[in-house]
């Protein structure tokens, strides 16, 4: 295998590998200057830039740090949205592969009970919006004896008015020995402040701090009246004709009206705001992240952390009210090095939020003119065009690694004492496997299941067959997705 250039730090091969099938041979510079000193535990306020890579930053040394044989969770990460908390338990989930490293998810309005029993399992990392999280610890059912990393993710969010309170009650739970670090691409100096006072002489970290948004990303606007946003939308759609887009909005009612006046005129859109069904807002992340349609109408909602491959335009129906918030919304494009395209509508009443971002950001935003007939005649096939074709289809973000993964389910479990370091040695002897090829294990009362990895699967499977556990054969299945 060619070299990755991750093998500089001081991580274990099995970290190594998931990240060269993530597609990581070379750390970014957040990564290079954060990695070391996560390793060496020291605290860090990090800023850098959106779409930088700063969830492996602090993902990597974590995976790393924590210990398989300990059941409780090591390392607690606060974010924003329950979204980001499924996309980072994904993401370190990754990483962690193929050190067999469990993270869960907790969040609020997903049934309590779920994350009771998911939480009950060997969880090594917990990855949670602070409401449902003070919540575990309360009921007692999230365990922090052994937290001895806590991630702040989107720090100046959770910093924020709408967190604090909860945050800061939760951080006075945990352990006192323990790392804690504070990432976010926008970081005002009265969060730092805030933040010394949790953190213990922490490391200040500016990643290419002269420029507060990344070079990757093109800044563009239109003076429009709210009476004609509708109009210049659709004219600008036609000339943008964009493969993958976020439409933002202020409110949520007027997510609601924008989709539906799209939907109207068969755009291939949906929409997340904050009054959805928790599952319609999960279900329409992954139908976007899949790639199933072009236009994500959200509030800001979708503003912060989203990661989602190969977003070409994010569009401001609305100026933002906030600068951070201009920051982290046209950040979902230009990500991970890629290019993208922002565009804001700014009525003449908004020219105050404007000179305000365009100050933070440290320069002023392309004007353009709005499109003309000719053009928009001109451009109004090709736009046809795609709106009749299907978007093509994203790939999942752990695809490689999950390729080879084949999941089993053992007719035992606890009720007849089966524990995870009987099942790894149990596996690990059977010829021609290694305690490498064993992914996450989960031990339920009767039930458990275990994750073969490297294509190991069926030489398991078979194996297993003729494999007595205290004098019984068990039943082993192949778990269908
Ligand atoms: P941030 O939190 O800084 O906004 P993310 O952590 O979400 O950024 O990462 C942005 C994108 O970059 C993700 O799609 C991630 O998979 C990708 N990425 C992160 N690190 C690397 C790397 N070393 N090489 C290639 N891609 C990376
Ligand atoms: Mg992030």
């Amino acid at each position: 295998m060619d070299k990755n250039n991750f093998q500089q730090f001081k991580i274990s091969e099995v970290i190594v590998d998931a990240l060269t099938s993530l597609g990581y041979t070379e750390p970014t510079p957040v990564q290079k200057q954060i990695i070391p000193l996560a390793l060496d535990r020291k605290d860090i306020i990090v800023k850098s830039q959106t779409g930088s890579g700063k969830t492996a930053a602090y993902g990597i040394p974590i995976c790393e740090g924590i210990d398989w044989m300990e059941n409780k969770p090591q390392a607690l990460i606060l974010v924003p949205t329950r979204e980001l908390a499924v996309q980072v338990k994904e993401d370190i989930s990754n990483i962690g592969r193929l050190k067999r490293i469990k993270v869960s998810a907790v969040y609020g309005r997903q049934p309590i009970a779920t994350q009771v029993t998911d939480l009950k399992q060997k969880t090594h990392a917990v990855v949670g919006t602070p409401g449902r999280v003070k919540d575990h610890i309360e009921r007692g059912t999230l365990n922090i004896s052994q937290i001895n990393y806590l991630v702040i993710d989107e720090a100046d969010e959770m910093l924020n008015m709408g967190f604090i309170e909860q945050v800061s009650a939760i951080i006075k739970l945990l352990p006192e020995e323990r790392v804690t670090m504070l990432f976010s691409a926008t970081m005002p100096d009265e969060v730092k402040d805030l933040a010394l006072k949790y953190m213990i002489d922490p490391v200040d970290s500016e990643i290419n701090s002269e420029r507060i948004s990344t070079d990757n990303i093109k800044h563009f606007l239109y003076q429009v009246e709210e009476e004609d946003k509708f109009t210049l939308l659709t004219d600008v759609t036609v000339v943008e004709n964009p493969d993958s887009c976020i439409i933002f909005c202020r409110t949520k009612e007027r997510v609601d009206m924008l989709y539906d006046r799209l939907r109207d005129l068969k755009y291939c859109c949906d929409k997340i705001h904050g009054g959805l069904e928790q599952k319609d807002r999960l279900k329409a992340m992954n139908r976007f992240r899949r790639g199933e349609f072009r236009y994500l109408i959200a509030t800001n909602l979708a503003a912060r952390g989203i990661d989602i491959d190969d977003i070409t335009l994010v569009l401001n129906y609305d100026i933002p009210f906030e600068k951070e918030g201009y920051v982290h919304r046209t950040g979902r494009t230009g990500r991970a090095g890629g290019e993208g395209r922002a565009i804001t509508f700014v009525t003449s009443h908004e020219e105050r939020y404007l000179r305000e971002i365009e100050e933070y950001l440290g320069m002023e935003i392309t004007v353009l003119t709005p499109p003309s007939k000719e053009e928009i005649f001109h451009k109004n096939s090709a736009f046809t065009t795609k709106m009749n074709t299907r978007p093509v289809a994203k790939e999942e973000k752990g695809a490689l690694l999950n390729q080879q993964i084949m999941r089993l389910r053992i007719n035992s479990g606890k009720k007849k004492n089966l524990r995870a370091t009987t099942l790894v040695g149990i596996i690990s002897n059977i010829e021609g496997v290694k305690e490498q090829d064993i992914g996450i294990i989960t031990i339920m009362d009767t039930l458990s299941y275990v994750e073969i990895l490297n294509g190991k699967g069926p030489l398991v499977m078979k194996a297993m067959k003729n494999i007595t556990i205290k004098g019984k054969t068990m039943k082993v299945t192949v778990v269908l997705k």
